[in-house]
């Protein structure tokens, strides 16, 4: 049993420029090294399913530049479908200008360019060139509008939602009775619910609010502390990370939420998946930038091995 999966989301072309030390108001500044990484919540989640196994499409926008062409280029020779990428006229592909300084301290601004003209009609057309998915991913880097109306289609379709609520804010209505699986981290969990999250006692509470409000499955993900699961039917699970030597945490998330959906996609029961999911984002964290640091399947087989 193999189900597909539809990632419905950004894409980013990340432009990170290495400096000694930030630019200061009215100051010009020389990069250290300047590097050009594909990203984007979205398309690292497709990339991550991709590479750990699964069948994805992607729905989402670029724009009509080099950048929107070679964010594409990627995700088709990640092994991700891009028949539901749409390339709109007259707007930027979605950009983030990361500096990071010699502290390993990063400034970053996003511009979003396509991400955020994604709007409900492009859902539908992008959708009719699509077969219809099993599971449906989610993020928080599209409009709200657009957000709320793909939970309602698929919920009514009675899909299998994915929601990664990256950046978090607290959304203008209820939408968690429409969310099967939950993925976040502890800052988003703090932010979602209005507790803290520093303990386990903390998590464990904020998964019982955002169950009550309607999440039939919830993982908090801890960095390097792993793991915390908890299901509406009572489960609650600690699961604690692999210890690596951690050389950039970007897409550590993205990369956990995807290789997590393959994992289910193709059957593994929920210790496994959480097992290959920790596997995967612990490989991540061992390397630097976002989608180039996301392992293939057999690496992570490997790493489990
Ligand atoms: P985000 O990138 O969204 O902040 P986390 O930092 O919680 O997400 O990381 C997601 C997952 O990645 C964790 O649950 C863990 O499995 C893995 N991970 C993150 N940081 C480390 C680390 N330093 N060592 C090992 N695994 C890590």
């Amino acid at each position: 049993m193999m189900r597909s999966m539809t990632v419905i989301g950004s894409l980013n072309m990340d432009i990170v420029n290495r400096v000694e030390k930030a630019p200061l108001p009215g100051q010009t500044i020389k990069a250290i090294e300047t590097s050009y990484i594909p990203g984007g919540k979205g398309a690292n989640q497709a990339v991550a399913a991709a590479r750990a196994g699964a069948k994805v499409e992607m729905i989402g926008a670029v724009g009509v530049d080099a950048y929107g062409e070679i964010l594409l280029e990627n995700l088709r020779s990640s092994g991700v479908g891009t028949g539901g990428v749409l390339v709109k006229q007259d707007i930027s592909t979605g950009l983030a200008f990361i500096t990071v300084d010699g502290l390993g301290e990063n400034r970053i601004i996003i511009s979003p360019g396509a991400n955020g003209a994604l709007d409900p009609k492009d859902i539908d057309e992008a959708g009719k060139l699509l077969d219809e998915p099993d599971l449906i991913i989610l993020q928080n880097e599209i409009p709200y509008p657009t957000l709320a109306y793909v939970f309602e289609y698929f919920a009514a379709k009675g899909k299998y939602i994915i929601y990664n609520p990256a950046p978090a804010f607290v959304p203008p209505e209820n939408i968690y009775h429409m969310v099967n699986l939950l993925i976040l981290n502890e800052t988003e969990a703090a932010v979602l619910t209005g507790v803290k999250t520093e303990s386990i006692e903390e998590v464990h509470s904020a998964g019982k609010i955002l169950v009550a409000q309607g999440c039939r499955e919830i993982i908090v993900t801890l960095g390097a502390k792993g793991l915390f699961y908890m299901s509406s039917e009572g489960t609650t699970m600690y699961q604690p990370a692999f210890k690596v030597k951690a050389l950039d945490t970007t897409a550590a998330g993205d990369t956990f939420v995807g290789a997590y959906a393959a994992a289910i996609a193709e059957g593994k029961p929920l210790q496994a998946a959480l097992h290959f999911a920790s596997a995967a984002s612990a490989l991540t964290v061992t390397r630097k930038g976002a989608q180039t640091s996301i392992p293939q399947r057999a690496e992570i087989n490997a790493f489990l091995a």
